[in-house]
């Protein structure tokens, strides 16, 4: 009984969104974040000594004990040789989890043995849980964490150091961000004011009026009431029709007529969509600042939305553990961000992308704060980037913020019919070549690995945006692109002759927070993915 407990879950969540709206903005960031920065190696070990050493039950605690990690042990590395150092020997020695292992998909087995986890076993004691959201991944229906009340206004520092870095205190602030069960447009809605930022619309994302999405529809209502009540000056979302953006570019292009220049936030994809309807219509959005995340920011999205005239900032958040980097004003290239060090520590170690042969960093983060939701250290997030120092003088910089992570992006890869193509050179055919080729853009083509009744079967799906294609045309295209990478010629081969590739000229799916990524691997629940109504012709 699905709702039932959805009202039970949001009953709770009111208390914590009525606490939020009624808690003054921390007065002063600077200071705040810098004390943080300065106690960073300090925080992370009483997190773990109350978290982990004193609970034998939380995996860390059996991993540590088999990599003979005593408390004492760890404090005097961390003394010695610093957080991160410490960190690396630690993953060397067994103590880190997978993103599978972190979901619970995979066995954690350390030095032969078997260390059993559930879900709530790297939780916080010391933290209460206020607000829940829900991960919007690509592969599965998602996680629900906890975070207190205390997390969300630490968060909020970041954010209002990113106004005043970026300019947009003054700017119209528009939101594009799902509803309930995800929190990121409710935290925009109930809190921007205090961000310094002048949220003027709040367009939700994957939020319609069908099936359950009308509970999570009343239930983001409901929360926004609540934060009226408390005092807090809420925007209620506003719903766009089915797969069209333009209503947000005519708003922005409006809002620029009128003298008024606007910041869109919020996933990237879909803010691609928006400056893609802008090109379209002729509307003009130039000068719009683009600060977008919750999926990697490649290239082509980055040259669509500069197209249109935005400014592009990247930023990377993990739902586990909140901001972890924002872009500044320098960083106007890839998918680059300054890292929160006050809030996470990052390292990196050189792996295989699960079953490919490309080489990728593969980051892992250990939490730092007393208010983290879960205790994790070296926890895989199937992200890959290349952490180094930065010398910035941007406010992150003067902060000390003084290592930055470039090249973020999701590894994966496809592993249909025992071929091995890796994630990234499939997702530059898809959002580069094809649309080069045949028409369209970065968006318009989606690559859905499935699993079929006798085969696992990639379907194609294409926009009709893209132009009048045929199937057979966009496939035999996308065959023989796909030889121009490692392993490509084998995999057109095999699924041409396979007929493991299927075009339908559709749009794109979605994810339950509303997100369009480019592919979709074998493990993404089809009920998790919503196929926009729309002219479907199938092939
Ligand atoms: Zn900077």
């Amino acid at each position: 009984m699905r709702l039932p407990a959805e009202i039970r879950r949001y009953s709770r969540m009111m208390l914590g969104v009525f606490e939020l709206a009624r808690t003054p903005a921390i007065a002063d960031p600077e200071q705040t974040l810098r004390r943080n920065l300065e106690n960073r190696a300090a925080n992370f070990l009483d997190l773990v000594a109350r978290a982990v050493y004193a609970n034998p039950e939380n995996p860390y605690h059996k991993m540590l004990r088999l990599a003979q990690c005593e408390y004492r042990d760890m404090e005097r590395a961390v003394q010695r040789d610093g957080l991160e150092p410490t960190l690396v020997e630690l993953l060397r020695a067994g103590v880190y989890l997978t993103h599978d292992e972190l979901k619970g998909k995979a066995p954690i087995v350390r030095s032969g043995e078997l260390i059993s986890a559930g879900e709530h076993s790297y939780d916080n004691p010391s933290t209460p849980a206020g607000i829940e959201t829900r991960s919007g991944g690509s592969r599965s229906k998602g996680t629900l964490t906890q975070h207190s009340v205390a997390a969300q206004i630490h968060w909020e520092q970041y954010q209002r150091l990113l106004a005043r870095e970026l300019g947009i205190q003054h700017d119209a602030f528009v939101a594009l961000l799902p509803i309930l069960p995800s929190i990121s447009g409710l935290m925009v809605s109930l809190r921007g004011a205090q961000y310094d930022w002048q949220v003027e619309k709040w367009y939700a994302l994957s939020g319609n009026q069908r099936d359950y999405a009308h509970s999570r529809a009343a239930a983001t209502r409901a929360m926004i009431l609540i934060g009226k009540m408390a005092g807090a000056p809420c925007t209620f979302p506003t719903y766009l029709p089915e797969n069209d953006f333009s209503p947000v570019a005519e708003y922005i292009a409006r809002r620029k007529i009128a003298g008024k220049r606007c910041c869109l936030g919020g996933f990237v994809s879909p803010a691609v969509r928006v400056a893609a309807a802008a090109i379209e219509r002729g509307w003009d959005i130039s000068g719009t600042v683009f600060s977008v995340g919750g999926e990697a920011l490649t290239p082509a999205k980055r040259a669509t939305m500069e197209a249109a005239g935005g400014e592009v900032y990247p930023f990377y958040a993990i739902v586990e553990f909140g901001p972890v980097g924002y872009a500044c004003r320098r960083m106007k290239t890839g998918n680059c961000v300054h890292l929160f060090e006050d809030l996470v520590a990052a390292i990196s170690r050189k792996r295989l992308a699960p079953l490919s042969e490309t080489e990728v960093d593969s980051l892992l983060f250990t939490t730092l704060t007393p208010f983290a939701s879960r205790a994790l250290i070296n926890a895989e997030m199937d992200d890959s980037g290349i952490i180094e120092k930065v010398n910035c003088d941007c406010l992150f910089g003067q902060l000390g913020y003084g290592r930055q992570i470039r090249d973020i992006a999701s590894y994966g890869k496809l592993t249909g019919q025992g071929m091995t193509l890796a994630g990234t050179d499939v997702v530059r055919v898809l959002e580069e070549t094809l649309p080069r080729r045949l028409g369209g853009s970065a968006g318009d083509y989606q690559l859905v690995e499935e699993e079929g009744p006798a085969q696992t079967v990639m379907t194609l799906r294409v926009s009709p945006r893209a132009g009048r294609l045929r199937p057979d045309e966009v496939r035999e295209c996308f065959l023989e692109e796909l030889k121009a990478h490692r392993g490509g010629t084998v995999a057109a081969s095999t699924w041409r002759h396979a007929e493991g590739v299927k075009v339908i000229i559709a749009e794109p799916l979605a994810t339950p927070t509303g997100k369009v990524l480019p592919l979709h691997l074998l493990g993404a629940r089809k009920s998790d993915l919503k196929a926009p109504a729309l002219n479907f012709a199938a092939y």
